[in-house]
């Protein structure tokens, strides 16, 4: 990269496309909506998207049908529950039947992380939107198009050092596939010369990044904030992250299929489900809709932005706590989440059949502190591989304490294996996991 076209500034690249602005005014002129006005908004486009799969696709209408409900039977936002799930198996087996025959549309594949990898087509109009709608949620906090970045997410970059500054976005970018203290070493050189106001990040990434600064008593310039997406942000994560950078971590939780998207606000790190984008529940595992404060579902989504393949009372798989129906600290009337579970497969199941979910792996202990990384490995019930890269080597005792801090976790009726590996690979899109099931759960069984 090179540092001097840093200075020239220009405009950002979303600014150049119109639809991106007019869903960014739009949002910005709806974002102090009272409850009454959200919900007039929510039926009428529950109403024209669930129209459009009955009229437009083979297997909403073949789905509807079945359940013997007609779009005009969705009167208000409670008939929404009439209507048929679908999940990503539904999807992916018959994705043609689920999507509407329109000229401009793109093939995008999801990540795949819950072992179910699919695609599906969303138009232009779609995804401008659906940047729009991340924005909105950063200007919260304090982002603006324009301000100076560093992102530090799954990108692969040619560059010997792994670094591209993408002037079009005002963003530094480093991959997150090359996290080694050389790397490391030129990034953090690289962001005292561009000064970003932001870092984006996948929270492990932005996590590797900060263990490694403390340990070798580095800065980055100050920043006015942590962006973190595409994973769950796990509390011990957070405070690493507040304590190294010294700024507020903001975090949403999003989704390939654009039906729900929940960020933090001004005041508070809870989940705030954003009315315009999606109609959103939490189903239980009784089938009823969660409404009250600490208990667990699955977030089911009707997305008001699909505009290609649509996605209409879809099972995500990610479970969300609920909190509250508005937000104590803004005054926003959205349905709010305490917290994110994470996805089914970011939970260990015990020998009795219990679940314990990776929030509760709480790792923010100096017990770890002899290891560069880690990561949970499950193929059978009740075993787990603790896989870990040493940073030099680790004594008896250490590994006795590791060994008793997870045992304390996890319980009697696991059987834990410690394993020393010489790395931990990354997914292929550049993702730290913390813990890889191969069993395959459900949560009619959680
Ligand atoms: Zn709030």
């Amino acid at each position: 990269m090179t540092p001097a076209a840093a200075a020239r500034p220009r405009v950002h690249a979303d600014l150049e496309n119109l639809e991106y602005r007019s869903w960014r005014r739009f949002l910005w002129s709806a974002d102090r909506w009272p409850l009454e006005r959200i919900q007039q908004y929510q039926i009428s486009e529950v109403r024209r998207v669930v129209g459009l799969g009955y009229h437009r696709t083979r297997g909403y209408r073949a789905l509807f049908d079945e359940a013997a409900v007609a779009p005009s039977d969705i009167r208000t936002l409670e008939d929404v529950r009439r209507l048929p799930f679908v999940d990503k198996e539904q999807l992916r087996d018959r994705l043609d039947d689920f999507t509407m025959d329109v000229a401009e549309r793109t093939y995008v594949t999801t990540g795949g992380s819950t072992g179910i990898p699919f695609g599906m087509y969303r138009g232009r109009r779609a995804f401008a939107r659906e940047l729009a709608s991340k924005a909105h949620q950063y200007g919260r906090v304090g982002w603006r198009e324009g301000d100076r970045q560093l992102v530090l997410r799954g990108l692969s970059i040619d560059a010997p050092d792994h670094v591209e500054l993408v002037e079009r976005f005002q963003e530094l970018r480093c991959s997150s596939y090359h996290l080694v203290p050389e790397s490391m070493n030129r990034y953090v050189e690289l962001a005292h010369e561009y000064r970003p106001l932001w870092l984006r990040c996948y929270p492990s990434a932005g996590c590797i990044l900060a263990r490694y600064l403390r340990e070798t008593g580095q800065r980055l310039p100050p920043l006015k904030g942590i962006l973190c997406a595409s994973e769950n942000l796990y509390d011990d994560q957070k405070a690493l992250l507040t304590e190294v950078f010294g700024a507020r971590v903001f975090s949403h939780y999003g989704h390939y299929e654009l039906a729900a998207l929940a960020g933090f606000c001004e005041g508070s790190d809870r989940y705030h489900v954003l009315p315009q984008y999606g109609h959103v529940e939490l189903v239980g595992r009784d089938g009823r809709i969660v409404d009250q404060p600490g208990q667990l579902g699955e977030i089911v989504a009707t997305s008001f932005l699909m505009d290609a393949t649509l996605i209409l009372r879809y099972r995500t798989s990610d479970l969300a706590v609920f909190g509250a129906w508005s937000c104590e600290a803004c005054g926003r009337p959205y349905q709010i989440w305490d917290r994110i579970e994470g996805r089914l497969q970011e939970f260990i199941v015990t020998g009795t059949g219990r679940y314990i979910s990776m929030t509760a792996m709480n790792m923010h202990t100096p017990v770890f502190d002899p290891l560069r990384q880690f990561q949970f490995h499950q193929e059978r019930a009740g075993a787990v591989d603790f896989r870990y890269v040493p940073k030099g080597p680790v004594g008896d005792a250490a590994l006795g304490e590791i060994r008793e801090a997870l045992a304390r976790k996890l319980g009697g009726d696991v059987e834990l294996r410690l394993q020393a590996v010489p790395e931990i690979p990354m997914t292929h899109r550049g993702k730290h996991r913390f813990l890889v099931q191969k069993l395959p759960l459900s949560f009619a069984d959680l």
